[in-house]
C-alpha cells in the first residue's frame, strides 16, 4: 500500500476511535482530505485509497485540479478565505464552502449560483475563542446572517465551521469546539435545520468529535507535512 492510502487508513481509525469512545454514532463523522498545496498525483492516491471529499484553499489552484479531475464523481469543499470580487467561480465549481464570514458573500453567492447546479452547501464561519483572529463572524453576527439565509434559495445554510487557535491537550482542545456547539444548538431549529459542524484538523480532531463534530478537516495527518507557500 502507498503512504497515502496507509495515513488515510490511520486517520479514519483515528475517526472511529473517536466515535466509539465518544458514544458518537459510528459513522456520524465524515472526512474531508485537505488538498490546498498537494499535486494531483497525490489526490489520485487518495482517490483510489476510497476518499472523495477534498478540501481546497487557494482559488486558483483548486480550480485546476477540480477541471482535470472532472467526471470522477468528486465533492469539492472551499475553505480557504473568500475574497468578495472572486465568488463566482466558488458558486460555479464548488460543492460546498465552510467559510462564509461576510452577508456580501453570501449574497454574490446565492446570485451567481448557476440554476441548473443544487443550492451550494454553505457553513459560516465563526470567531469562538481568538477575537485577534481576522477570519470568522462572531456569535451574534453567525446568528443574524443565518436569519438571512433562510431567504437566499441558492444557499443551503448546513452549518458552523471553526478553526481555532492551536491548544495543547483534550481539555483545552475541547473548549471552543464546546462552545460552537453550543451556538449551533442555539441557531438549529425546525424551521432551520443545521446539521453539520465542520470542525477538527490534524492535531485536534479527537477533541472536536468528542464535542459533536461532523466533518473533520484533515490535511497533514494524510499528505504529510505542507511546504510554506512561497
Ligand atoms: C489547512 C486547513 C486544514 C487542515 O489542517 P491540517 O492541520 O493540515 O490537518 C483544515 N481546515 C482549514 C480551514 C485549513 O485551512
Amino acid at each position: 500500500m502507498n503512504s497515502i492510502a496507509t495515513a488515510l487508513g490511520q486517520v479514519r481509525d483515528r475517526i472511529q476511535a473517536a466515535e466509539r469512545c465518544f458514544e458518537r454514532h459510528p459513522g456520524s463523522v465524515q472526512l474531508l482530505a485537505v488538498s490546498k498545496t498537494r499535486p494531483i498525483a497525490d489526490i489520485l492516491e487518495a482517490v483510489a485509497a476510497g476518499q472523495w471529499q477534498f478540501g481546497e484553499s487557494y482559488l486558483q489552484e483548486a480550480l485546476d485540479k477540480i477541471r482535470q479531475l472532472q467526471g470522477k464523481g468528486l465533492k469539492w469543499h472551499y475553505i480557504g478565505r473568500i475574497q468578495s470580487n472572486k465568488t463566482r467561480p466558488i458558486a460555479e465549481h464548488f460543492d460546498w464552502v465552510h467559510s462564509i464570514d461576510k452577508a456580501k458573500q453570501a449574497r454574490r453567492l446565492n446570485e451567481q449560483r448557476p440554476d441548473g447546479l443544487p443550492p451550494i452547501n454553505v457553513c459560516l464561519q465563526v470567531k469562538i475563542d481568538r477575537e485577534e483572529s481576522k477570519s470568522g463572524l462572531s456569535p451574534d453576527q453567525a446568528a443574524q446572517l443565518a436569519m438571512e439565509i433562510c431567504h437566499m434559495p441558492r444557499l443551503r445554510l448546513r452549518g458552523l465551521m471553526t478553526l481555532p487557535a492551536p491548544a495543547e491537550g483534550l481539555e483545552a482542545q475541547r473548549r471552543p469546539f464546546h462552545a460552537l456547539q453550543l451556538l449551533q444548538q442555539r441557531l438549529s431549529t425546525p424551521q432551520l435545520p443545521l446539521d453539520t459542524l465542520s470542525m477538527g484538523m490534524s492535531a485536534d480532531l479527537e477533541a472536536a468529535i468528542a464535542e459533536g463534530s461532523t466533518l473533520v478537516r484533515v490535511g497533514t495527518a494524510i499528505f504529510g507535512p505542507r511546504r510554506p507557500m512561497a
